[in-house]
């Protein structure tokens, strides 16, 4: 058993399914002393939030041997008393640190990452493309969970897995630096939970994402959080993309 502390939530991805019916979310997580990237999954839905600061107690995965890869403790059987390995600090990751927090992680390139066979990096990109790709005739939305209140939330979910869903966002991509990947343009799925959460609340504006993204602002600073999967260790898909506000343009 091993705690971890101080972490920071740096992205999460959408909900998915495992194979015993819990619905679960895949966090990543800043050590704040080390800048360390560290994978907790499973977690469930509701307990952590982007920039989230928090200490856990973990242990290793013996089915999953993705660099600095952790489970909670007991997860499964403490799978509704998650609080007792969690332990979430009242206060939030301060605004005006983020993207300081994220620049002071480092940039990574693809190539990097692969070699490396790192679980996460950050990469400045240069972005070619947004794509949807459509996936199902419509979102469908078979699974709603309303948690009770041993689950401090604001509002019931609706509980969607990535693969029900109409469309899947991409992304194409050029690192910025000196990338050895022999394919120069990346085309990476996006897993942020943000995104799937405006394609559930605004179907038929699926579009709109592009600009919700800044993918093509120029008032804004663009990082991709990227991490590999578990089937594929050398396939990486984009985490979150880390947008802030260029300071020129803040009021
Ligand atoms: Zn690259």
């Amino acid at each position: 058993m091993v705690l971890l502390k101080n972490l920071i939530v740096i992205g999460q991805g959408a909900p998915n399914q495992l194979k015993d019916g819990r619905q679960s979310v895949c966090v990543c997580a800043c050590k704040l002393d080390s800048k360390e990237l560290i994978r907790i999954y499973p977690v469930p839905i509701g307990w952590l939030r982007k920039w989230d600061i928090f200490d856990a107690e973990v242990e290793k995965n013996p089915r999953d041997h993705r660099e600095n890869t952790w489970k909670i403790k007991n997860s499964k059987q403490d799978w509704k008393k998650i609080y007792k390995w969690i332990d979430r600090k009242e206060e939030k990751y301060p605004d005006k640190n983020k993207e300081g927090l994220i620049k002071s992680i480092g940039f990574s390139v693809l190539s990097d990452l692969i070699d490396n066979k790192k679980s996460f990096g950050i990469i400045k990109p240069k972005i070619e493309n947004f794509e949807l790709e459509q996936k199902n005739k419509s979102t469908s939305k078979q699974l709603t969970l309303n948690f009770g209140d041993e689950q401090d939330l604001d509002e019931p979910f609706t509980i969607i897995n990535q693969k029900d869903y109409k469309f899947k966002p991409y992304v194409a991509y050029k690192c910025a630096g000196n990338c050895k990947c022999k394919k120069k343009v990346h085309r990476q799925s996006i897993s942020e939970w943000g995104c799937y959460e405006f394609m559930r609340k605004n179907p038929g504006k699926e579009e709109q994402l592009k600009d919700n993204l800044r993918l093509f602002d120029p008032e804004w600073n663009v990082y991709l959080l990227v991490g590999n999967i578990h089937k594929a260790p050398q396939t990486y898909i984009i985490i979150d993309i880390l947008r802030f506000k260029k300071k020129e343009f803040k009021k």
